[in-house]
């Protein structure tokens, strides 16, 4: 039996996968905030109480919306501030009493997808989380690929490409510290806050995109640019890894539209001669980042008790 814990800013989730994926047991509690160790206890204690619940003692993966170092062990690049420069893996090991494994969100998101949804069959598989943030992930044959600074994958904070005259004059600042990052352009709430500049009004992302399927010319516009902002960051995705299956995750992976606007436009700017990519809606919904956390041990490792390699 595996289990998954998901840490966000507001919530720690926990799930128990058993053989092929079959969800046997899902809990979530706030997420504490007090300190680190806090937040350490509150996962350590909800890891002992669901074995209790399941009888038996189980693998225990851990998804974060950071990453850890490869060089200092320490977890950077994280949202969720508390959690930067502590050893998160030790200290829940050392917690729990056996080894753990510690995954960037949006890596889970991608291997979840690739064990045992969207895309199971898929040799190469890029995950993309847009919602609040623009994240993703690489998946090979099944396996996250880490790279060498635990950043691959972290394509939302490149520059958004082949930008117009105007797209640099008003290139928004990032909160990583650069200019016109595409998370900036392409995120919920930079959508929200480029249709409010267009139209004076204060919208949801859905509302938009309804009031866009209702003609609403300023919608229509705005949704537009939209499509065309983020098949242009998709196509240098496509240019790099060439993946078999694109997968979208998070709420603006409910934008449906987005399913047939995007693969013309990302042929049209990719060097993809052959035909457009594949792009898919995730199947695990909001479940699979917590799910990719426990699909973090294989079956095999579970099933010899030890981990492989
Ligand atoms: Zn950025």
């Amino acid at each position: 039996m595996r289990l998954g814990v998901d840490l966000g800013g507001t919530k720690i989730e926990i799930l128990a996968l058993a053989s092929g994926g079959h969800q046997v047991l899902r809990e979530r509690i706030a997420t504490p905030q007090g300190s680190y160790e806090d937040i350490v206890r509150a996962i350590a204690d909800l890891v002992h109480s669901s074995e209790k619940k399941l009888g038996r003692k189980c693998s225990v993966g851990l998804g974060i919306p950071g990453a850890i170092s490869s060089k200092s062990g320490l977890v950077k690049n994280a949202n969720s501030t508390k959690l930067i420069g502590h050893a998160l893996d030790k200290d829940l090991s050392a917690a729990l009493h056996r080894l753990i494994r510690i995954e960037n969100d949006a890596n889970c998101f991608t291997l979840s997808e690739s064990s045992d949804g969207a895309c199971r069959d898929a040799p190469a598989v890029f995950g993309i989380i847009a919602g609040t943030g623009v994240g993703g992930g690489v998946c090979i044959e099944g396996q996250v690929l880490r790279g060498s600074h635990n950043v691959a994958g972290e394509w939302g904070h490149n520059p958004l490409p082949r930008p117009s005259l105007a797209e640099v004059e008003h290139a928004p600042d990032c909160y990583c510290g650069q200019k016109g990052c595409i998370e900036s352009w392409c995120s919920g709430p930079a959508l929200m806050r480029l249709y409010k500049a267009q139209s004076g009004l204060t919208k949801s992302v859905p509302q938009i995109v309804e009031a866009a399927a209702h003609g609403d010319a300023i919608a229509l516009d705005h949704m537009e640019a939209f499509y065309d902002r983020f098949a242009r960051s998709i196509a240098t995705i496509v240019n790099v890894l060439d993946p078999d299956v694109i997968v979208l995750g998070g709420g603006l992976s409910n934008i449906e539209a987005l399913y047939h606007e995007l693969p013309p436009r990302v042929e049209h700017y990719a060097f993809t001669p052959e035909g457009p990519s594949k792009i898919v809606k995730n199947r695990h919904g909001d479940s699979s980042g917590v799910r990719g956390a426990a699909w973090l041990w294989g079956e095999d490792e579970v099933a010899l008790g030890r981990p492989r390699g």
